[in-house]
């Protein structure tokens, strides 16, 4: 299968009834109970609020991968690729899969803190961090997760996370759409044959999204953080991958990036079953750009206050209304010039432009009601353009 095959696939295994940002355990459940029927599937044990945390097993290979999603639980398109990939491996008239899972062996948590995903919050129920937890191990999450990695002691690791949309790929114009690392395991730094594995991977997946969103690949600092879990993993010995999707243009729920993360899961998986776990060339992980931020969402520039002229970001805030989630705006810079780009801009000596209560600098940090565009009123977020 080649990367174009690979891309066009994704309509035919895409699992439907997932969609949007705001995804919890209630609305994998039920795929979970339908896969149990197929595929190995085992209750680890419940989040501190006492949510079930699930694994799911698949493949017959000697190749151990593990993969965990929604650790934070506002992050959750891979969660949703990872439903699509399911479809994938599935289909048994798929020559890719079948070599798949005839070397490999996938090990599945597709929502690790279900109680984050259901307040859509970064941390689980106490507040934690569990991306900083991975020395403490005082969450139950954590705990679960370390019983799994003993377990399985995994070949290569999948750490699936998203990420804001202030990300550039490098100091350029171009959302970073997807970024990836691989994380140090100590403060030197230094390029472990783990870690040439990794950057391997890394560098074929790129090759892979590069022929669909060239120059939108974005790559992480790598400095060392033993807390961090890719790090500990690292440090143990496991090779490991940071995923982080990302904000594709107008794609404020996630839905195209979600195919560049199909892409990259079954690229990294196609790699591997076919070609084990080579390092030749692994340097080609360091074209990858580093990540600026270089992002707002919406900047308006020349806005007149006061009869002086204005640059004004605004970013969105992202919120659980009555169980939505909603994009709230709010006024995140007031300056002369602001260098970062907006995903979305307007320019006052070109349009006339009336932002609901922006009437003096002091409105930073403020929600605004709604945005006026040539005496078109927006009052629901996000905006295209
Ligand atoms: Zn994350």
């Amino acid at each position: 299968m080649t990367t174009a095959e690979i891309i066009e696939s994704f309509h035919s295994y895409k699992e439907e009834t997932l969609k949007g940002r705001y995804i919890t355990q209630k609305d994998i459940q039920p795929l979970i109970t339908q896969w149990a029927t197929k595929l190995d599937v085992e209750q680890l044990g419940v989040s501190e609020n006492k949510l079930p945390i699930h694994l799911i097993k698949i493949g017959t290979g000697t190749k151990k991968l593990l993969f965990w999603s929604q650790m934070h639980g506002n992050e959750s398109t891979t969660t949703k690729a990872l439903f699509d990939l399911f479809h994938f491996l599935d289909d048994s008239a798929n020559k890719l899969s079948e070599k798949i899972l005839k070397e490999c062996t996938l090990y599945i948590i597709p929502m690790l803190n279900p109680d984050g995903a259901l307040a859509y919050t970064r941390v689980n129920y106490n507040g934690i961090d569990l991306n900083r937890d991975a020395q403490n191990l005082e969450e139950s999450e954590s705990k679960i997760f370390k019983a799994v990695v003993y377990n399985v002691k995994p070949l290569v690791a999948f750490n699936l996370h998203g990420q804001r949309t202030i990300f550039s790929a490098g100091n350029t114009t171009n959302s970073a759409i997807v970024s990836f690392l691989s994380p140090a395991s100590n403060n030197e730094r230094t390029i472990t044959e783990s870690r040439k594995k990794g950057m391997r991977i890394i560098a074929e997946m790129n090759k892979a999204l590069q022929t669909a969103i060239p120059n939108c690949v974005g790559r992480y600092d790598d400095g060392f953080n033993i807390n961090c879990t890719g790090d500990t993993m690292e440090y143990n010995g496991y090779t490991t991958i940071l995923f982080e999707a990302g904000h594709h243009p107008n794609d404020y729920e996630r839905e195209v990036t979600r195919k560049w993360m199909y892409l990259s899961l079954i690229t990294a998986l196609k790699f591997i079953a076919e070609t084990g776990l080579s390092i030749e060339n692994y340097e080609a992980y360091f074209d990858i750009p580093e990540n600026g931020k270089l992002f707002k969402d919406i900047i308006i520039r020349n806005y007149p206050i006061n009869g002086e002229k204005f640059d004004v970001a605004l970013q969105y805030q992202e919120t659980l209304v009555d169980k939505n989630l909603r994009f709230i705006p709010i006024v995140a810079q007031i300056e002369t010039q602001i260098i970062e780009n907006g995903h979305i801009e307007f320019n006052c000596d070109l349009d006339k432009v009336e932002i609901s209560n922006v009437i003096e600098k002091q409105e930073i940090e403020t929600k605004i009601d709604y945005l006026s565009i040539n005496d078109e009123k927006f009052s629901v977020f996000p905006i295209k353009k």
